[in-house]
């Protein structure tokens, strides 16, 4: 097997790890069948090294301090270390041993080791010199005649052998890294170590190891100062190891744990400053909260916006909302600022509009209009969110061209040129964060509007309005329906219609307001 198989196969079982279910083996040896309950990772069986010996009459050897399982053959003994991915083979008379290694780590658990059986079939087959196949359908181990033991190179290569690169030692590594918080220490190991303690005595981080454990003493010379850590040095007491590191001046905490998919011990040392780091967070989230909502309510002064039925006005209707919905807001949101492009029956240009919501640091945007089609009556009727996008539907382009058409009454209308496509392509990429918010709010607009609102909706669409493009924030354009259809411009028309209509959107801005803060909450804890 060359490496990339190798590795391919490495990430085919942890993919499949994590789906876990109990299977029942089969052990065939000579004549006797004995079958033994097993864990199944995917396709990868985990098979108890003690029930497994016991199956085949090997001898077993569990170290409880090291929490290495010895399988012993006549001549050759496997021992598993949990959590760990290398297998020793030892010749039993005399002191020759090879390590290999397996894709996946031993398990341990209590007083035993669960071995991948896939893996360590060629190994177990080696060991005891004798025949071993499992049937993977099946599921049937057999145990099979005696068999020569092969020769080095022929096992080699199947099962990638690393005995000079395997450290003798139990901590063999270190290396320490720098937080925000304080400073990670991971001791790199070659086994599962339990029981060990940490203690900070006079600026000294101690770390206590049980009995029998061993320390690379290379690992004090390796370091250098860095973090919270000034030094490290490897001392014995006894049969006991201890690591020390001297620390600088700033450290609070310190905790030991062992890391959860490596045997590697982490130590982290938390610095002084971690509450005041908590507390200008805090802050820093308040700041990041909803509490700016810009108002807009389309057209103005000599800007009329569409002219409809029952004599309405577009910029009449829109700023009765406007005002409609602020009120709510106010009153309803404590904490929450409301500013108004206009309040007033004023002209303002579509950039200025922008502009405001940008000085006033507004965290959503919303510019509410009336729509209309030329012939009047109509039966076209609807409420529309439209998102700032380039218009998919005639439709929707007609009627961002409607809306736009505003800066025809401008003194520099020339200012809007370069908006070509290319560039509002450009400003919509760019505002992909403010996107994925303002499609967020438009949504539960639209399930608020449908419940509370009686004119029926079309949905979320999405065009090129240039009053959108301004404001670098969560920004929506509301239709909120048509003044050329004799139902929809009677309900805008109307106190009640209107009070209905700022009620929906001051629900939705309620309901998004909730999801904000909580997106917000969740961010660097
Ligand atoms: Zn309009």
């Amino acid at each position: 097997m060359n490496l990339k198989k190798l590795l391919l196969l490495i990430i085919i079982f942890t993919a499949v790890l994590s789906a876990q279910t109990k299977t029942e083996l089969t052990i065939r040896s000579g004549k006797t069948a004995r079958k033994i309950t097993a864990d199944k990772h995917g396709e990868l069986i985990f098979l108890s090294a003690e029930k497994f010996a016991s199956a085949v009459n090997a001898g077993y050897y569990f170290n409880d301090k090291t929490g290495k399982a010895e399988i012993k053959f006549p001549r050759f003994s496997l021992t598993f270390t949990g959590w760990n991915q290398f297998v020793v083979l030892r010749k039993r008379n005399g002191n020759t041993w090879s390590v290999y290694q397996i894709p996946v780590s031993a398990k341990l658990r209590g007083k035993d080791i669960l071995f991948p059986l896939q893996y360590s079939l060629k190994l177990l087959s080696r060991a005891a010199e004798r025949k071993i196949e499992f049937n993977n359908k099946k599921n049937i181990l057999t145990f099979g005649k005696k068999e020569k033991i092969k020769t080095e190179k022929e096992s080699r290569s199947n099962i990638p052998e690393i005995v000079n690169e395997h450290s003798p030692y139990d901590i063999y590594g270190i290396s320490i890294e720098e937080k925000t918080n304080g400073t990670l220490i991971r001791l790199k190991s070659n086994r599962f170590i339990r029981n060990v303690r940490s203690n900070i005595i006079g600026g000294k981080l101690i770390i206590f190891f049980p009995a029998g454990i061993t320390i690379n003493p290379k690992i004090g010379k390796t370091i250098n100062s860095h973090g919270l850590v000034k030094k490290v040095k490897v001392k014995t007491v006894g049969a006991n190891s201890q690591l020390e590191f001297s620390l600088k001046r700033g450290y609070k905490s310190s905790e030991a744990f062992n890391d959860v998919d490596s045997p590697d011990l982490l130590i982290t040392i938390q610095n002084e400053n971690l509450n005041s780091f908590s507390d200008k967070l805090n802050k820093e989230k308040k700041k990041w909260r909803l509490d700016t909502i810009i108002i807009d309510a389309g057209h103005g002064g000599k800007d009329n916006g569409t002219s409809g039925l029952y004599g309405t006005r577009e910029k009449k209707i829109n700023l009765a909302i406007a005002l409609k919905l602020g009120k709510l807001i106010e009153k309803n949101l404590k904490g929450v600022k409301v500013v108004y492009t206009r309040k007033t029956d004023k002209f303002i240009e579509l950039d200025k509009r922008g502009q405001i919501a940008n000085e006033n640091h507004g965290d959503l945007f919303i510019s509410i209009h009336c729509n209309s089609t030329l012939k009047k009556p109509s039966p076209a009727r609807g409420f529309e969110v439209y998102l700032l996008r380039p218009g998919k539907t005639k439709e929707a382009i007609r009627i961002a061209e409607f809306e736009n058409s505003v800066i025809n009454m401008e003194n520099h209308p020339e200012k809007y040129k370069k908006l070509t496509e290319e560039n509002f392509i450009l400003v919509t990429m760019k505002n992909s964060a403010n996107m994925r918010y303002s499609e967020r709010f438009s949504d539960i607009l639209n399930s608020t509007w449908k419940s509370e609102v009686g004119i029926p909706s079309r949905g979320v669409k999405q065009a090129g309005f240039i009053v959108l493009i301004g404001a670098s924030m969560p920004s929506v354009l509301i239709e909120t329906g048509y003044l050329s259809n004799r139902q929809d411009a009677k309900y805008l028309k109307s106190r009640r219609g209107q009070n209905r209509i700022a009620h929906a959107i001051f629900d939705a801005i309620r309901k998004y307001k909730v999801y904000y803060d909580k997106m917000f909450e969740n961010i660097k804890e």
